[in-house]
């Protein structure tokens, strides 16, 4: 509003002013009732809940232990555990998310100790998933406090021409394709979640040294059983297939032509979180896979919506608030979108004369 009324510094300003503040109030009764719309799909299923809890744990603990015994004894056998262990970790990371939104489990207790428990196997401390996602919600789509929100750096076009040599071969080179499904989950897999940082709460701060030490401990003991190799072929690959999974995923999220990013003065919290994040059609395998993750507009737009209720909820919403639907394979042509045109207010690609 401030800015509104900063533009209307001349008499001749006012109606068009008025004009702004009226599409203003409009656009709040919109998101009003589409959010009125979605409240009732907040309602827990503590059942299904604690189904998927406890078939994720048993699933995913049981298919690392049959690894376990293939590496040694038939290692033909790791072609069918593998793939299971990391759909699993796909899964438990689901749990861990609505967990960390307080949509899985009604009292925080509850989701601190289940999310704790789906984020220890994929390597993912709770309590800092937990601050870092809370982080990316409240500030997705503004372009003044991108160094708030843990997203894949993005510059603006008019950034990105006037920045040094360097810093351009370094934007390049992070959101090349290579760097985005390479070193990105290692990024994430071997510093990001390993190491505190003065910028995280102290309880995400805690919940790495907490992870570490009992990585490192229980990493010890196995070794005792079983060399390195076999370690990783039982743990890591999966985790790498699952990392690789989750850095496509989150790169749909948010990443498309039409996205929202606006400065701080216009940026509006409703609109960037609808506007600003996809509705990727897929299949119902990757919807399984992802904990329908792709209907990711509604889900920031109510994230108290658990994610096995997120498919009722957007039939029921339908285009009560207008968006486009992008197949899953068009995600991958959406890599070779890289700056924010300010002007036409789209992601687009480094323009061909730009080095
Ligand atoms: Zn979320």
């Amino acid at each position: 509003m401030d800015c509104l009324i900063k533009l209307a510094a001349f008499p001749g300003d006012f109606v068009l002013l008025m004009g702004s503040i009226s599409s203003m109030k409009n656009r709040e009764t919109q998101f009003d009732q589409a959010i009125e719309l979605l409240k009732p799909f907040t309602a827990k299923n503590i059942r299904r809940a604690n189904w998927y809890f406890f078939s994720t744990i048993f699933v995913f603990w049981t298919s690392v232990l049959l690894s376990a015994y293939f590496v040694v004894f038939f290692p033909l056998g790791l072609l069918l555990s593998i793939p299971i262990t990391t759909a699993f970790m796909c899964r438990s990371y689901v749990i861990e998310h609505d967990c960390g939104h307080g949509s899985f489990y009604r009292t925080e207790t509850a989701n601190f100790i289940a999310g704790n428990l789906m984020g220890f196997g994929i390597l993912i401390p709770y309590s800092l998933w937990k601050y870092i996602h809370h982080s990316h919600h409240m500030h997705v789509g503004n372009l003044d406090k991108r160094s708030f929100n843990p997203e894949i750096w993005t510059m603006t076009l008019d950034e990105y021409r006037n920045s040094a040599v360097m810093k351009r071969l370094a934007y390049r080179f992070m959101r090349s394709k290579f760097t985005r499904f390479t070193l990105t989950p290692t990024i994430n897999l071997g510093l990001m979640f390993r190491l505190i940082h003065p910028r995280f709460n102290w309880k995400a701060n805690v919940s790495v040294v907490l992870h570490d030490l009992l990585y490192a401990f229980i990493l010890w003991k196995i070794h005792a059983y079983f060399s390195w190799t076999n370690l990783f072929i039982i743990f890591y690959i999966p985790l790498v297939i699952f990392y690789f999974v989750a850095s496509y995923t989150f790169y749909a999220q948010h990443q498309f032509e039409d996205t929202y990013w606006e400065k701080e003065d216009f940026w509006h919290y409703q609109e960037a979180s609808f506007y600003g994040a996809t509705y990727i059609a897929a299949p119902k395998w990757y919807c399984w896979l992802t904990g329908n993750v792709v209907f990711h507009n509604i889900h920031h737009l109510m994230s108290g919506i658990p994610f096995y209720r997120l498919e009722e909820a957007k039939e029921r919403f339908g285009q009560t608030l207008p968006f486009r639907m992008i197949p899953l394979s068009e995600v991958w042509k959406m890599l070779s979108l890289k700056v924010w045109d300010e002007n036409q207010k789209k992601l687009v690609p480094i323009p061909r004369n730009q080095k």
